[in-house]
């Protein structure tokens, strides 16, 4: 239910607007100036379990799942406009904002700093973990619908 709540939550800041990647997109974050920043949005970043054993992310269980914690609204290393621990960032944030649904690469077309000109400095489909990996804890079909729902509403 948390899941359920937290994706709400960021489809209300504008971000999980997902649209297949089929041009050449790059990302130019806009970081602390970003008005829909992803740092603050999403209330639950999933973290793997080799990732949080590195001992560096400060991490909180629900509802069987591993997740960063939060402090004043957003992650708690989101810090002075910045990500404190950058180099040993979770793979939810290394991804973001593409995504791999069904072996097709998506962008979050509600970030911001998508840009579609430019070399494109975007992951590949092959670099990413399918979606379908944030919710495991869903029964399937709800796992579906919420997948669908990002892409088509
Ligand atoms: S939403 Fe996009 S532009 Fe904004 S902080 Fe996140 S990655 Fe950067
Ligand atoms: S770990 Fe870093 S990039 Fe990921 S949500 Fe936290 S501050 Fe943002």
């Amino acid at each position: 239910m948390r899941l359920l709540v937290s994706l709400l939550s960021v489809r209300r800041c504008g971000l999980l607007r997902l649209r297949p990647a089929t041009s050449s997109t790059r990302l130019a974050c806009l970081r602390a100036a970003c008005p829909r920043n992803c740092c603050k949005a999403f209330p639950l970043v999933e973290v793997e379990a080799k990732e949080a054993s590195c001992g560096v992310l400060l991490t909180q269980q629900l509802e069987g799942k591993t997740y960063l914690q939060r402090h004043k609204g957003a992650c708690i290393h989101f810090n002075s406009g910045l990500c404190s621990v950058y180099s040993s960032r979770p793979s939810s944030c290394r991804e973001y904002p593409w995504y791999r649904i069904n072996n097709v690469l998506y962008v979050d077309r509600g970030c911001p700093g998508i840009q579609e000109s430019g070399l494109g400095d975007r992951l590949e489909v092959e670099d990413l973990q399918e979606m379908a990996r944030y919710y495991t804890t869903l029964p399937r079909w709800l796992r579906r619908l919420t997948i669908w729902l990002q892409v088509h509403w």
